[in-house]
């Protein structure tokens, strides 16, 4: 790979760290985690163990230390390198489950939640969306009552009902980082709430069947009368919404590289393709129309990877970027959709077939304009925030 001057010393070896991760770890292995729905825990403790999951976590966490940018420079070599989107999600669960925690997380919860995700030994996930809606977070219904009868010589409680969906890793997960609502209607009535794997009442309903993401396992989750210390309450009560929105940046920020990512990924493998490929007695970039295609890929890749990165050290400077965040998510979505596309097509029927590369990707691309916050929301967010909105 050409040096990228984009990046520190440090930085290039936490890619070379991760390139030998994916390699050794994952892209042998890819195709039967496919296959079976999920990735093995094993995985969450070798990736620890090569340094990957604690990148941009505070020290006093049990994190690596570093920032935004490192996460970005450890994303790319990750996807470059035959990382997929859906192997990311299922692997990197902790990046939008703990991070509430790491932020406002009390000692204890600190202890019980952050450090076993960040040494691979815990799974957690984020469980906001439901089976009512996931664009409107503050319209959520589950509640989270407490009991009067708790509190006085037994720990206080809460009561909660309700149900999410779509969660990812939520199969496997030991906690889910709730939304539950604790007041009256609206974002100000919602806060977060860690539930443990094995709370009577809490049920894991089903592993749900996806188009792509093969690898990474999304459940449906059910909460009846499911009884949580409030000892799990995340920060203060009702300031769930603001935690969440904080954190919606840096999502956003990592599924833009997620686009870009396997973009870049398909890029190459089918500028590979086009030396090999023959048809009509020359190889395919041979021809006019193919370069000037793989021209346009390498275009709209760079161009979104170039601006997410200036969003990303934006961020790390502290500079408020709600509005460029989703300007960048849902750029590199929109050239990521095209780029696998166009990959597919250069593959011909080769790119049709389950189990080769551009394949995935092209499937696995799906998603990205929808989850972390659908393409016309992000867009709306956007308007609202820039001025745009009547
Ligand atoms: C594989 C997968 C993994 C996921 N992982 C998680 C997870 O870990 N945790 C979690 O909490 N959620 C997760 N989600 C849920 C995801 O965040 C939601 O699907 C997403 O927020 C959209 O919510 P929805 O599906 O309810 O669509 P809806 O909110 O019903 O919206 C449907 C569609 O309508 C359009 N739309 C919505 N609102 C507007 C509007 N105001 N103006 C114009 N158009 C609009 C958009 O095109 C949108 O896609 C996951 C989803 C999938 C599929």
């Amino acid at each position: 790979m050409s040096h990228d001057a984009f990046w520190t010393g440090e930085q290039h070896a936490l890619q070379a760290a991760t390139r030998a991760f994916v390699e050794r770890e994952v892209t042998p292995n890819l195709q039967d985690w496919e296959a079976a729905g999920q990735v093995p825990r094993s995985l969450h403790a070798a990736a620890a163990k090569a340094g990957l999951l604690g990148v941009a976590f505070p020290e006093q966490v049990g994190g690596q230390g570093g920032d935004i940018l490192d996460s970005l420079a450890m994303q790319e070599a990750f996807f470059a390198a035959g990382g997929s989107s859906g192997l990311a999600a299922a692997l990197f669960t902790g990046g939008i489950a703990v991070p509430h925690l790491a932020a406002r997380g009390t000692a204890e919860q600190i202890d019980s939640f952050v450090r076993p995700v960040l040494d691979g030994t815990k799974i957690g996930s984020l469980g906001v969306t439901e089976p009512g809606g996931g664009s409107d977070v503050a319209g959520i219904t589950t509640v989270a009552v407490r009991d009067p009868s708790t509190g006085s010589g037994q720990a206080a409680e809460y009561v909660v009902n309700g149900a999410k969906t779509f969660i990812t890793s939520g199969v496997r997960a030991d906690f889910v980082t709730t939304a539950v609502r604790t007041g009256g209607p609206g974002h100000a009535g919602v806060s977060l709430l860690v539930i443990e794997k094995g709370t009577p009442g809490f049920t894991v309903d089903r592993a749900l069947e996806k188009m792509g993401w093969l690898c990474s396992d999304t459940a449906s989750l059910s909460f009846v009368d499911a009884r949580v210390p409030v000892a799990n309450l995340i920060g203060e009560e009702n300031t769930g919404f603001a935690q969440i929105a904080e954190q919606f940046v840096v999502e956003r920020i990592a599924l833009a590289v997620h686009a870009y990512g396997i973009a870049a990924r398909s890029l190459a493998l089918t500028a590979s393709y086009a030396q090999e490929r023959e048809t009509f007695g020359k190889p395919l970039a041979a021809r006019q129309v193919v370069r000037h295609r793989l021209v346009e890929m390498h275009q709209r890749v760079d161009v979104a990877r170039t601006y997410t990165r200036a969003i990303a050290a934006r961020h790390a400077a502290g500079e408020g970027v709600v509005a460029e965040a989703c300007l960048a998510k849902n750029n590199a979505v929109e050239a990521c959709e095209w780029v696998v596309s166009q990959a597919v097509q250069l593959h011909g029927g080769t790119g049709y077939m389950h189990g080769v590369e551009v394949e995935r990707h092209y499937r696995d691309a799906r998603i990205l304009g929808i989850g972390g916050g659908a393409t016309e929301v992000l867009n709306d967010l956007a308007a609202r925030l820039l001025g745009y909105a009547g």
